[in-house]
């Protein structure tokens, strides 16, 4: 701890400058860099999102208020951010071959606010996996503005395989003639198929909203099919597998462009956060190289060999396996429900969530592999990680066993390397 402390007051680094004025605080965020850093990431929702798009976040961007839209602001002096903007919509556009992007969204729920916002009425039906199966809070839940202002109707998964049955989908959608059909979850391991989506909101005259704040990185690299040939708007985050800063984002067609943007500012927000859209055009650049689409298909071969290799060791993984970076699994065929196995991992250094599981009464685990894919972990570590997990969660292998080990581990793979 003094070695870091006396390193960063050497220099001026922004850092340095923290920790001479506000120690207190300064202690917290050194804890928070350990804290990752020696433990292990498996949160499906994290990543490390790198350096440069830090600096973006940490820069006199964040002095700015910038109500509107470049050219079109209601505060003087945002000719500069302006095109900060622009580059962030012209990036977003280009990466995902979208016609329109709104990059102004504080977040993937605020994200989904304005989708509705620009698509619905209050009172409007709306079906959406339902929040049992992997729908978000913002898909109907009854504590969220989603499930108090909408009808929501939920599909589910078929009991036996775990993937969404577009039949249910199809028939639920002719009953209740939706407004608007929500695809898109926190949990579902599988890619979706848009096609289908498209046609069964065809069929019924309904729009069709992409909730894709999981895969939309993996769209980014080629890992997973896009969304946007098939939705009217896509809404996603700019945080999880694509390695952004914390935010949202919507992507449509021109003909909804005005509505969706009138829907962010000023229905549901007021002044855009210019240093997150600055860090957003950074995450953009970044992820149309050849390295993130590398990075992309890694984090899926990892998260299909955790799969694998968590039911080799007993757990039941939901679908079988997985198309994306994120699993779920069922861990009481080790003898214990998720809540506790969550519980025995944390002390283990493993950071996961729990998660509902289809058809299941007690709480499953959900995993993620975009953050370790980040430190550069493979294959080989994911075997590793599978087998820790299931001894502390067999009870053969002590907790704080498992603790030296994922140091070891971590302290091999830094998120930011020096
Ligand atoms: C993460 C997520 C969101 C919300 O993102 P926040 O930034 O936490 O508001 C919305 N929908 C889905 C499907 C998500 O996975």
């Amino acid at each position: 701890m003094s070695v870091t402390h006396e390193i960063i007051e050497a220099d001026d680094s922004s850092v340095g400058v923290l920790l001479r004025q506000d120690p207190e605080l300064a202690e917290i965020l050194f804890a928070e860099g350990r804290r990752q850093s020696t433990t292990l990431q498996l949160i499906a929702a994290e990543n490390f999102t790198s350096p440069a798009v830090l600096a973006a976040l940490g820069s006199p961007l964040a002095n700015k208020y910038a109500e509107g839209y470049p050219g079109a602001r209601h505060h003087g002096g945002c000719e500069i951010v302006d095109v900060a903007e622009r580059l962030a919509a012209q990036r977003a556009q280009a990466l995902f071959g979208a016609e329109h992007a709104n990059v102004q969204s504080h977040s993937g729920s605020s994200a989904v606010l304005a989708a509705y916002a620009a698509l619905l009425r209050p009172g409007d039906t709306v079906l959406a996996l339902g929040l049992p199966y992997g729908g978000h809070l913002t898909h109907g839940s009854p504590a969220n503005f989603s499930g108090r202002w909408f009808d929501f109707v939920g599909y589910g998964v078929d009991a036996e395989t775990g993937l969404i049955d577009h039949d249910q989908v199809r028939t639920l959608a002719r009953a209740r003639r939706p407004k608007a059909i929500v695809c898109g979850s926190i949990a579902y391991p599988r890619h979706l198929d848009y096609a289908a989506f498209r046609d069964i909101a065809d069929e019924v005259g309904a729009y069709l909203i992409a909730d894709a704040a999981h895969p939309i990185g993996l769209v980014a690299g080629g890992a997973a099919p896009s969304p946007v040939p098939y939705a009217d708007i896509v809404c996603a985050t700019t945080h999880k597998v694509l390695r952004g800063p914390r935010g949202g984002m919507i992507l449509c067609g021109s003909e909804l462009a005005e509505r969706v943007d009138r829907a962010v500012f000023p229905f549901t927000q007021g002044g855009a956060q210019m240093h997150t859209i600055a860090a957003k055009a950074v995450a953009f650049g970044e992820a149309a190289t050849p390295a993130f689409a590398a990075y992309a298909h890694q984090v899926v071969a990892n998260a299909r060999a955790l799969a694998a290799h968590l039911a080799a060791e007993g757990l039941v993984v939901t679908t079988g396996g997985t198309d994306t970076h994120l699993l779920t699994a069922d861990p009481a065929p080790l003898g214990v429900d998720g809540k506790t196995a969550r519980g025995l991992l944390a002390a283990a250094g493993i950071v996961l969530d729990c998660c509902a599981l289809p058809h299941a009464d007690a709480r499953g685990l959900r995993l993620g592999t975009a953050a370790v894919t980040t430190q550069g972990m493979g294959e080989r570590e994911m075997r590793a990680v599978a087998t820790l997990v299931a001894g502390v969660l067999r009870g053969t292998t002590d907790p704080a066993a498992a603790r030296a080990d994922v140091r070891d581990l971590t302290a091999e793979f830094p998120p930011y390397p020096d």
